[in-house]
């Protein structure tokens, strides 16, 4: 009989959204007649922009011609969406990264979970509180995470609490770790890192000789001039920073699946003799492995984004995204909570208005209000006594919700 990976069997039962979807069904078919607006998935409710349904289009027809047919594409990705990313992502803000270094994916959740393999089981691993439970998740079914206890947290990983009291901002680690998830802009907080602030990271890393796995999902929602789009941005970072993006949330890819990792090639770990190894060759040997690419005709619309016209199209999206985002934290102020978040970001982050707990004030906002929202303590227990807010719905739907708080 085979063995399998005990760590699996130590997981938390159900998956955060797993929960929260038993408990809307739950609630819908007890009240079969109540309107319930969803405020809690990051999924997006608009399609996705013209030109990539276009390219798609046009991509397909393709595969009907022997002679423009695609079969296997490099593992890595296709050299034309290497090359817009590298131009349009990177160089276009002054950093320098090589085709080489960027592995087109089947979008960030894939690489943020895949990205353990390449790393030792006795890593101490940093995670901020809260945080996007797959980084938890993944490291526990590695073995890096210990044993959990009743508060849910792992003996093996190191915490860093983001409350009111830091605007949401971790502090730095107080033992030695290896590496260190940092998610800006955050999901569930909202919250961003200034220039300054990632780079006293960046510089933490180089001075502990430690990884940090810097998750840029939500770049494209940024508003405000000092907070960088890529860790890249910040000296040195090349030497100490893997970069994951999404076109998940910037284009409404998360139903067509495509992202990416940067991965520089100066950016090293030791082997147990102390030698460097450098995580590129390492990662591209793991992917060259385990994935045979995402599909040419998502390259080809991700590719198309990046056109005037699709970066126009991604822009009103945001836009959007973005206007949603102020009704929700304007709706919210106006009945009196407490919120964070939401201006570069697509999640507002709300205090309960008299501390009850965040699963306590989920069942009230489903059950008077007939609104779902995250509760915030599924992200991590410094998230006890919060709830996230989406922005990703529709206006009608965004206004309405707000109208019931009032
Ligand atoms: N990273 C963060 C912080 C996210 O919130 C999400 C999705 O919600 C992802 C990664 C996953 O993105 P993708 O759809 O590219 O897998």
């Amino acid at each position: 009989m085979p063995k399998i990976n005990e760590n699996f069997l130590k997981m938390p039962a159900s998956y955060l959204f797993t929960e929260v979807g038993q408990r809307v069904n739950a609630f819908k078919t007890a009240n079969p007649d109540k309107k319930i607006i969803r405020m809690d998935i990051g999924d997006i409710k608009f399609p996705l922009p013209a030109v990539a349904v276009e390219a798609i289009k046009k991509a397909a027809d393709e595969q009907l011609d022997a002679a423009t047919f695609r079969g296997y594409g490099p593992e890595q990705g296709y050299e034309f969406l290497r090359e817009a990313i590298r131009d349009n992502d990177f160089r276009a803000r002054g950093i320098d990264i090589a085709t080489d270094e960027i592995f087109i994916s089947d979008g960030a959740k894939s690489d943020t979970g895949n990205i353990g393999d390449i790393f030792s089981a006795d890593n101490r691993v940093a995670v901020t509180d809260p945080a996007y439970p797959v980084y938890v998740d993944t490291n526990a079914m590695a073995g890096r995470a210990g044993e959990i206890n009743a508060n849910g947290r792992w003996s093996k990983l190191t915490y860093l609490p983001c409350n009111a009291e830091n605007g949401f901002i971790p502090p730095l680690p107080s033992i030695k770790v290896d590496m260190i998830y940092l998610c800006y802009p955050n999901n569930p907080t909202g919250a961003t890192l200034t220039r300054a602030q990632l780079a006293e990271w960046v510089n933490y890393a180089r001075k502990s000789s430690s990884i940090i796995l810097f998750d840029a999902a939500y770049e494209a929602f940024i508003s405000e001039e000092d907070v960088p789009h890529s860790i890249f941005e910040i000296d040195g970072a090349k030497e100490v920073a893997i970069e994951f993006r999404s076109f998940s949330k910037t284009a409404g890819f998360t139903g067509t699946r495509c992202g990416y990792t940067v991965i520089p090639k100066q950016v090293i770990a030791r082997d147990e003799y102390g030698n460097n190894v450098l995580l590129n060759s390492l990662w591209n040997r793991r992917q060259s492995t385990k994935f045979n690419g995402t599909a040419y005709v998502v390259q080809r619309a991700a590719e198309a984004i990046y056109s005037p016209e699709g970066k126009q199209q991604v822009k009103n999206l945001i836009d959007f995204y973005k206007e949603n985002a102020k009704l929700i934290r304007y709706g919210l102020k106006r009945v009196g909570f407490t919120v964070f978040g939401g201006i570069n970001a697509p999640y507002i982050w709300a205090k309960t208005p008299n501390g009850e707990r965040s699963w306590d004030f989920f069942d009230y906002l489903l059950e008077e209000k007939n609104i779902v929202v995250t509760p915030g303590s599924g992200f991590g227990s410094c998230g006890e006594g919060y709830i996230r807010l989406s922005a990703f719905g529709k206006k009608e739907d965004t206004n309405e919700a707000m109208l019931r708080l009032v």
